[in-house]
């Protein structure tokens, strides 16, 4: 522990932001660095507990109360090597990682919990700045290739590692640049894109082969896949999103969020796409969906500045403490106030979409709505009932459709293979050994779990990695976050 008061004398403090006002005129990241003695004091509070429960609520394991006590000993290396032995990417989930593990600080039962997201942040952009995170060009090769199909964090992370344990890996990706969602989905202003290439510029210098604008099922054969690599590994996400077939679905003005969201980050990085622009710039804007999808549209509205924005969420309004249902450790649904947000939106609880309302050209002008009561009806369990009477307009001229994934596209490669799938449509293989009904094809991250977070994505990506790498030669040194492996490579 780095010192043992730290927690009776500090609080939890987060970095500054840039003010809203000032943000929303460009997509760059706001979030400053910690000054050199608040980083100090920040992990000074971890007490270094004799369970510390955030190991387990973080997916990857991460060995928590020992970065902070180097972080504390300002021995910035340390800090680095311990932090990289369970994470291939902090510099992502740093930056946009919901932090499961602080909702597990024991820290937590009584005070604020330890900045832990920030702090690994700090660690890996220190690491960067002090030249400590170089490829690794030192690695014996076992003569075995493996293609990996989707460039997003389980399949960079599935790659990182089967390189490193001396495979020959191929990366297929059908967009123009990798990172799946990490490139194209979440917003610059959270995931500047520099930071994506700087990583996958590693991993390439490192050996692994990535091919873009390759989509495995229609530009690349998977038979030449099957043909020419030992082992595959499915990482294609879930990319289908969740519709809602209402009246006036088909008007000019509603769009999925990653239609959104997808042409801001080419925009951004001035690259040019085919579809027509889709803008929110003086619009009123309504997101239909109350998850992280529907906050970055927020956002990404706010800087198109719109003339309004509103969020629509069909459950009601999440407490803002815990209460019995969700007892500390476990991760508890409290109301989330997101930087989009502060920037400006109007917050919808318990509402049911009912129609798009449009006008003679068939182009969007309304929404109408009806608030939603959570009850019990005759004695059967509680549903979602309308309210009499609160059916109402209002104008919209924008609306955007962020309601979750339902699971990967099915089209090609996936029937083409005629994989398994589980009850929810994603590609079926155990979370032990993550291989598919086809032996030497293998899947994880959200083609597998479906719609998820980037932490699992990794933990997914480095456990299948681990997994394949038995297959090939019968044994395997990589670490997973269930430790279950004899040594690390490095
Ligand atoms: C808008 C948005 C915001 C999000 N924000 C957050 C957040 O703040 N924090 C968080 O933790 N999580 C967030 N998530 C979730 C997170 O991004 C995903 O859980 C994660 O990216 C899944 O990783 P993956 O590698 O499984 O798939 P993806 O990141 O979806 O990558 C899959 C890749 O496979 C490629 N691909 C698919 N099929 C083929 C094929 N046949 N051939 C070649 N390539 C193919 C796709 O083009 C894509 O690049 C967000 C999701 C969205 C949509
Ligand atoms: S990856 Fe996410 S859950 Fe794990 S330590 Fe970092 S912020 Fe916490």
């Amino acid at each position: 522990m780095g010192k043992p008061t730290g927690f009776l004398e500090f609080t939890r403090e987060l970095p500054s932001k840039r003010p809203s006002q000032e943000r929303v005129n460009d997509y760059k990241e706001f979030v400053e660095r910690y000054p050199d003695e608040k980083l100090n004091q920040q992990s000074a509070r971890c007490m270094d507990c004799g369970i510390p429960f955030c190991h387990n609520g973080c997916p990857l394991g991460n060995v928590i109360p020992e970065f902070n006590d180097a972080v504390y000993r300002k021995s910035w290396k340390e800090a680095y090597e311990i932090l990289s032995s369970t994470n291939n990417f902090p510099e992502f989930t740093g930056r946009i990682c919901p932090a499961p593990c602080e909702t597990a600080c024991v820290l937590g039962i009584n005070q604020p919990a330890i900045a832990i997201e920030e702090i690994e942040r700090h660690i890996i952009e220190i690491a960067f700045d002090k030249g400590f995170v170089k490829p690794n060009k030192n690695i014996s090769r076992t003569g075995k290739k493996v293609a990996v199909v989707g460039s997003g964090p389980a399949g960079l992370a599935a790659a990182a590692q089967l390189n490193l344990a001396g495979h020959s890996v191929t990366v297929f990706e059908r967009d123009d640049k990798p990172g799946g969602l990490l490139r194209y989905g979440i917003p610059d202003f959270k995931l500047e894109k520099w930071v994506v290439e700087r990583r996958v510029n590693l991993i390439e210098e490192e050996g692994v082969v990535f091919k873009c604008n390759a989509n495995v099922g229609v530009d690349v054969s998977i038979s030449d896949l099957l043909r020419e690599y030992n082992a595959i590994v499915l990482a294609g996400g879930s990319t289908m999103p969740r519709n809602l077939n209402i009246p006036g679905r088909e008007l000019k003005g509603v769009y999925f969020a990653m239609e959104f969201l997808k042409q801001q980050n080419k925009r951004v990085s001035n690259i040019v796409f085919e579809q027509d622009d889709i803008v929110a710039t003086n619009k009123n804007v309504v997101v239909i969906g109350g998850g992280d999808t529907g906050s970055d549209c927020v956002g990404t509205s706010n800087r198109h500045k719109a003339s309004s924005v509103a969020q629509f969420e069909l459950l009601p309004k999440p407490p803002q403490q815990r209460n019995n249902a969700m007892p500390w450790p476990t991760y508890p649904m409290l109301l989330k106030t997101t930087s989009s947000h502060e920037e400006g939106c109007e917050r919808h609880w318990a509402v049911s979409t009912k129609a798009f309302v449009g006008d003679e050209q068939g182009n969007l002008k309304a929404i109408r709505l009806m608030d939603l009561e959570w009850k019990i009806v005759d004695d059967r369990p509680a549903q979602f009932v309308e309210v009499p009477g609160s059916e109402r307009e209002i104008p919209c001229e924008l609306a955007l459709l962020a309601m979750g994934f339902l699971h990967p596209q099915h089209d090609g490669l996936i029937n083409e293979l005629e994989l398994e799938l589980d009850d929810r449509g994603n590609v079926r293989a155990n979370e032990k050994q993550y291989q598919t009904n086809i032996s030497k094809i293998f899947a994880a991250g959200d083609v597998r779990r479906g719609q998820s977070l980037v932490v699992w994505a990794i933990k997914e990506g480095r456990d299948c990695a681990q997994k394949v790498d038995e297959f090939l030669v019968g044994h395997s040194l990589l670490e997973t976050a269930d430790g279950n492996s004899i040594a690390r490579y490095l």
